[in-house]
């Protein structure tokens, strides 16, 4: 196993954060473990800029667990229209129906329960657990795993001795201002080109600067299945027909226009998910098809509602 000197690396990176970190982002003040989870969840596939405003709308509506507890799906969809990814949405609404029936309306301070919530794995429950509740919990997160990587010259991926090492790294006397600061590091200075080494606490011990040769950790490269969609526009005095119905397997309890499978060469969009590849078209059309339950929406009230993110652009362009 990897042995971390005693140089003290995690005191450096907290007292660097001291001086030089991002302190004034939203879920770096208040500190609840209800904040910090709605922050790290939204962080899993939001940037920090994106992620500033919704997360101020998000407790501005709702600031704590009391606030959310009779929040419906819908309603917390709503607060992440635009946002994309609505999968995290509906984990939280999951997570706090499970908070409110399991844990009396508390948000666990041990890694089983916080483990056990829709959406949080073990890079979330660390971060709740050290940054909320002061427990010396690794995060891995990937500006994490970057600088580990560069720190350590470690060019592949392996889990378990990444894990070690953030937990090795973690300076426990000033847990708080560590995992931000390992955080900042990775999104401010060890950048994946031209890494700021100049300006980084760490510099007279990292590998990767020593050997002046900066690895980046190779994203796995996942095999996605092709589909091709329709969907069907249908307008009326600047409304559209929208569903909540279809049979996609994905996408649940999201509005849309009526959509089918296709088949056809040739896409307008083509969106990834994790697993699929959606080669999508849009037909217009003016009538409503009979068997199919939905409402009709103005198009300024869109944005008030959680449409898939291709699928609200384009009716953005469209409208
Ligand atoms: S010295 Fe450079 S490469 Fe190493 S952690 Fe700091 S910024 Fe990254």
């Amino acid at each position: 196993m990897e042995v971390i000197q005693s140089n003290n690396l995690g005191e450096k990176i907290s007292d660097w954060y001291t001086k030089n970190g991002r302190q004034n982002l939203p879920w770096r003040y208040d500190i609840s473990p209800y904040r910090v989870w709605i922050s790290e969840i939204m962080l899993q596939q939001t940037q920090v800029n994106t992620a500033i405003a919704y997360f101020e709308r998000f407790m501005a509506k709702y600031p704590d667990l009391q606030t959310i507890e009779n929040a419906t799906e819908d309603d917390i969809f709503n607060m992440w229209s635009g946002l994309g990814y609505y999968r995290r949405a509906s984990y939280i609404f999951q997570a706090k129906e499970l908070i409110h029936a399991k844990f009396k309306g508390e948000m666990p301070d041990n890694y089983d329960d916080l483990i056990s919530l829709p959406g949080v794995g073990k890079s979330t429950a660390g971060a709740i657990l050290s940054i909320a509740f002061n427990k010396p919990y690794p995060i891995l997160d990937a500006n994490v795993k970057k600088v580990i990587s560069r720190i350590f010259f470690k060019k592949n991926f392996e889990e378990k001795i990444f894990w070690n090492l953030s937990e090795d790294l973690l300076d426990k006397k000033n847990i708080f201002n560590f995992q931000q600061g390992v955080m900042d590091l990775g999104s401010q200075l060890c950048l994946p080109k031209n890494p700021k080494c100049d300006l980084c606490p760490v510099s007279s011990n990292c590998q990767s600067n020593l050997k002046s040769e900066f690895p980046l950790l190779s994203k796995k490269s996942i095999k996605r299945k092709k589909e091709f969609l329709e969907f069907q526009l249908i307008q009326k005095n600047q409304k559209y027909f929208m569903t909540k119905e279809n049979k996609l397997g994905y996408w649940a309890n999201l509005w849309m226009p009526p959509v089918s499978t296709a088949n056809h060469q040739k896409a307008e969009i083509i969106h990834k998910l994790s697993h699929r590849e959606l080669n999508i078209n849009f037909r217009n059309s003016n009538k409503k098809p009979k068997n199919i339950e939905g409402k009709w929406f103005h198009k300024k009230e869109l944005a008030l509602i959680a449409i898939p993110k291709p699928i609200f652009n384009r009716l953005l362009i469209d409208g």
